[in-house]
């Protein structure tokens, strides 16, 4: 959830920390801080609030030296305010501690470290380590790889971390455990610790991904160390990262939203480029070739994911029925993981995910591995936790996705999950070559016609001014667009705050019709397809009890543009591809009226990126 950033070099750590900092405040951004050693003496800022917040209050500070730290919270154990903010520092004043997770057994660990005589001075699970390794250094006369390797020992629950000794500032450690840290390898020995790469590759390219239960010492004049958890040393994998600076900047939008949203038809070109055979009439997944004919054979697809990737899920149960002819269950992974759920070899689970990190995902993954399932990700993060624990993956290529309100990633979802339904409907005879050649063309198509429904953007935003005071808001949608109903109900939410709900468009009469009046804006995929008069029939019904329709139609369409108050026109696909065109009017008029009501759209009140928590 949070961001950890750390340098140990022969540069000025805090523009690296700081600079760092902006780029992780998308994972969690209640409060920030730093932690350097400044002359042999801890010098620790932090505060509530942004990092712009942190960079007010160090102004003017001392801030020199070439080791430190920094992170930016997502509270978990605690408010966040100044106290709460790490770095947290121990009762001797020595070392300094970031973490990302949660220690589950804190309260025990803090009972017996209060006996021993520690102060403690914030309400967080977290500050527990720094004690506990202090105490374990001072006690057992430890150097601190050891002390921190004897600590962890102790602990339950999951932690990335990174500790800074003042009386040695020649040396950083880190560990992790359920949370992820890279390693970037620098120039002159210098080196950068990070929740994940976006603070490193405007330094180098060169990083090393730490595998759960590793630790990284890095020592000033030695280079990296990486241990497990028996004090082994392992030789450390050192990986080039294909990320792009530009990735990470606004190019010229005012939020990384609307960059994100404007970028779908090149993100889900990208997600298609190499694995879209037309002149050869197939489809070629690399990353799960070796797993294929095991698809092909399985009995059964289990899709876990949570939030905006559990969405992608649902559009991948329609897919996966209509064109491969595999039934589907689609489960919260939170749900799943605690569920003891029938799972057999056959079997194959999916998990969704775009940071690759997310907890309950992780945990849903590790239970169905040991029941020996098939389990296949696909993720946008590259080296990320998934696409290491999964058998096999496909990585959507969306490219860096900052906004915390995902779009660009979740059209990326559903196009890599089009793509495996039809190859896998093709290998199995499912489906009929004529339709699988039509719909491969159709999929390629999708990109320009995605362009064009960016083209109506003052339209909807026009029709977002109207609506921008709601207080509630329904979506409905059938079929292919009942999961992007949930979507967009679920991004009106996130970002907007405005209360939505998505529901099947024929569920309404069962319930929420009562909420019907004419303060209630419906917004309605009605798109020409297999639904499209059933749907009709539903718009009736909200018309009749004077709701508000906002329509998204088929271009041309005159049935529905009678009927509604408001139309917005996309171009005509075929049902199962019609998820990645009537999702992009609903991610547009949830931003406007975001923007509207002034609220910070890149990162909403209370929500972290990366769910690294469970
Ligand atoms: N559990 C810790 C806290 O509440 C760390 C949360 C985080 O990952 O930011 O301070």
């Amino acid at each position: 959830m949070c961001g950890i950033v750390a340098y140990l070099g022969d540069k000025q750590a805090y523009p690296i920390l700081v600079n760092g900092l902006h780029r992780l405040e998308y994972r969690g951004y209640d409060s920030a801080g730093v932690a350097l050693v400044t002359a042999g003496e801890l010098k620790v800022y932090k505060c509530q609030g942004k990092v712009a917040e942190l960079e007010a209050h160090v102004n003017g500070q001392d801030r020199s030296g070439t080791v430190g730290i920094g992170h930016t919270r997502w509270a978990t154990h605690g408010q966040p305010n100044d106290v709460n903010a790490h770095p947290h520092v121990s009762t001797s004043g020595d070392l300094a501690l970031i973490h990302n997770g949660i220690i589950e057994n804190y309260a025990a660990i803090k009972e017996e470290l209060l006996h021993r005589g520690h102060r403690f001075r914030s309400e967080t699970d977290t500050e527990v380590l720094v004690h506990l390794i202090d105490d374990i250094r001072s006690s057992e006369n430890m150097d601190l790889p050891n002390a921190v390797r004897l600590a962890l020992e102790s602990v339950v629950g999951a932690y990335a971390i990174v500790v800074l000794d003042r009386t040695n500032p020649d040396m950083l450690v880190a560990a992790r455990k359920s949370s992820p840290l890279v390693v970037g390898v620098g120039e002159n020995g210098e080196h950068f610790l990070a929740s994940d790469a976006t603070p490193i590759v405007e330094h180098t390219r060169n990083v090393v991904y730490l595998e759960d239960g590793e630790m990284a010492v890095i020592e000033r004049g030695k280079g990296l160390r990486v241990l497990n958890m028996r004090n082994q040393e392992k030789t450390p994998f050192v990986q080039e990262l294909e990320m792009h600076l530009e990735a990470l900047e606004k190019g010229g939008y005012d939020h990384f939203m609307l960059k994100e949203i404007f970028e779908q038809p090149r993100s889900i070109r990208d997600s298609m480029r190499g694995r879209l055979n037309l002149a050869q009439s197939e489809v070629v997944l690399g990353g799960i070739k070796d797993h294929e004919q095991r698809f092909v054979n399985a009995k059964r697809i289990i899709i876990v994911g949570c939030g905006t990737s559990w969405h992608a899920g649902l559009v991948g149960e329609y897919l996966f029925e209509d064109l491969a002819r595999i039934p589907v269950e689609v489960e919260y992974a939170s749900e799943f993981r605690y569920r003891d759920p029938i799972i057999h070899e056959e079997d194959i689970v999916l998990a969704i995910s775009q940071s690759g990190e997310t907890a309950d995902t992780l945990a849903a993954i590790e239970m169905a591995k040991s029941k020996g399932a098939t389990i296949i990700g696909i993720c946008n993060v590259v080296g990320s936790s998934i696409a290491r624990v999964t058998h096999a993956g496909s990585y959507t290529h969306a490219g860096p996705e900052i906004g915390v309100a995902s779009t660009k990633a979740f059209t990326a979802q559903v196009t890599v999950l089009t793509l495996m339904a039809l190859m896998i409907g093709q290998r199995r005879g499912t489906l009929a070559a004529s339709r699988f050649h039509q719909l491969i063309n159709e999929l390629d198509s999708i990109p320009a016609k995605v362009e064009k429904v960016l083209a109506n953007d003052a339209h909807i935003r026009y029709i977002a001014d109207i609506y921008r005071n709601a207080t509630n808001a329904l979506y409905l949608g059938r079929g292919y667009t009942f999961p992007v109903a949930l979507e967009g109900a679920l991004k009106l939410k996130e970002i907007s705050y405005i209360h939505a709900e998505g529901y099947p468009a024929a569920e309404m009469k069962h319930g929420p019709i009562a909420l019907i009046d004419e303060e209630m804006p419906v917004f309605v995929i009605a798109t020409k397809g297999a639904s499209y008069e059933k749907v009709v029939s539903n718009i009736q019904e909200v018309k009749a009890r004077k709701g508000k329709i906002i329509a998204i139609v088929t271009e041309g369409d005159t049935v529905v543009k009678g009927i509604a108050d408001h139309v917005i026109e996309i171009p005509g696909a075929p049902d199962c591809l019609v998820p990645l065109l009537s999702v992009v009017p609903l991610q547009l008029i949830s931003y406007h009226i975001a923007v509207m009501r002034g609220c910070n759209v890149d990162q909403p009140r209370n929500l972290a990126k990366s769910v690294t928590v469970e």
